[in-house]
């Protein structure tokens, strides 16, 4: 499946905040939002104001960006979640949480959500006991995932599980240790702590 493979960095200088797209460097000093806070390129720093076109630009490139889909895909989402029953905006951001890389970046067992997307792609991921290989995939209410028993013991998830001091959120429950989580519910807007004006996407996307 097609992905970014550009500079990573680069893409939270762009939306001039931290997106926490690296794992452990966005908590450090080496994080160059801490040394260079303006977007990149020779005109960074002295860029125009922005128009009311480019801040609804900004705002989907950062919810993208932040969970690491392509345009197509994230377009594709918003279609579906402007079809469905309820706000549109908070239907999309529903749906983006609801990805099972994005449940295992929640859970703590990915330092990032691209590492995440790693660990399910290479199999180490279970849903209501069956591997599942798909980084899109879309939990339901109820649905419980876990670590693989033989992946557990993985040098990369046991550090990430002991060091990793990361909340689960209130419509996930964690068992076995940090090893599982079942979605208790369906995640409302003031759960999910993503620094994106939903709002302003859709006022994109219908233009
Ligand atoms: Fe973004 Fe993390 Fe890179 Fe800082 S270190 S710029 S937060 S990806």
């Amino acid at each position: 499946m097609a992905r970014y493979t550009g500079p990573v960095c680069r893409l939270c200088r762009r939306e001039k905040m931290k997106l926490f797209l690296k794992g452990p460097k966005c908590d450090s000093m080496k994080c160059p939002i801490e040394r260079r806070p303006y977007p990149p390129g020779e005109h960074g720093r002295d860029r125009p104001r922005e128009s009311e076109y480019q801040i609804q630009l900004r705002e989907k490139q950062k919810a993208r960006r932040i969970y690491g889909l392509l345009e197509k895909q994230f377009r594709n989402l918003y279609e579906e979640a402007n079809r469905t029953h309820g706000i549109t905006g908070e239907n999309l951001l529903r749906m983006l949480e609801l990805r099972l890389d994005n449940v295992t970046y929640r859970a703590g067992w990915g330092a990032s959500r691209s590492q995440a997307r790693q660990l399910v792609r290479h199999g180490h991921v279970q849903v209501n006991g069956k591997r599942v290989t798909i980084p899109s995939y879309r939990l339901r209410k109820g649905d419980i995932v876990s670590l693989k028993e033989k992946s557990r013991s993985m040098i990369v998830i046991r550090h990430n599980v002991d060091t990793i001091d990361r909340q689960v959120p209130p419509w996930l429950e964690g068992a076995q240790e940090g090893f599982e989580v079942t979605v208790r519910d369906l995640p409302l807007r003031e759960h999910i702590d993503v620094p994106v004006r939903e709002q302003l996407i859709v006022e994109l996307y219908s233009k």
